[in-house]
């Protein structure tokens, strides 16, 4: 196995881990865990995000666990690089999610990821699970993908409610005052 394969090994292990967290510690097993409090809190309130104090702790029990299993399967250099590389897509995805919900799209990715992400909030929070990717929702069949996604104005992104024109008309349909 290359050191490459391993790095993108790590990218897709975040994406897996980024969905089975998500899914069921943050929604359907929420109750019992305090990553599902913090997550029913920001879907209560789309600016809230869980300190990064409770963020470093578990990354640091998530990546070590990860080492543990990782490092006797594939060796040390695989295994600490896929482990760094699943760590910091990790931490890709924590700028992503912030940036959806705080700064308005430039480009298509950031299109498709706040339309996807917003129908989870919105619409649909059991599905759309995945926020940097769809893999894990195709695969285990909870994608929506509606052209236009329905949001409350008051519970909108701040890039949104207060767009000038409606240069987002074609994503979302805002609702209420
Ligand atoms: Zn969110
Ligand atoms: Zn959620």
């Amino acid at each position: 196995m290359t050191l490459v394969l391993a790095a993108l090994l790590g990218v897709l292990g975040w994406t897996f881990t980024e969905y089975m967290f998500h899914r069921f510690l943050g929604h359907e097993y929420a109750k019992y865990t305090e990553f599902g409090t913090q997550h029913l809190h920001h879907h209560r309130d789309q600016d809230y995000f869980a300190p990064a104090s409770a963020k470093a702790k578990l990354s640091v029990v998530v990546s070590v666990l990860i080492g543990l299993v990782a490092v006797p399967l594939a060796g040390w250099t695989h295994g600490v690089v896929f482990t760094a590389s699943l760590v910091s897509s990790y931490l890709i995805y924590e700028f992503i999610h912030r940036d959806l919900h705080v700064r308005a799209p430039t480009g298509a990715y950031g299109r498709w990821a706040r339309r996807h992400h917003m129908a989870h909030h919105h619409t649909s929070p059991g599905l759309n699970h995945g926020v940097t990717s769809p893999i894990w929702d195709i695969v285990f069949g909870t994608r929506t993908t509606s052209d236009s996604v329905r949001v409350p104005k008051a519970k909108a992104p701040v890039w949104l409610r207060e767009a000038k024109d409606d240069r987002y008309a074609e994503d979302y349909q805002l609702f209420g005052r």
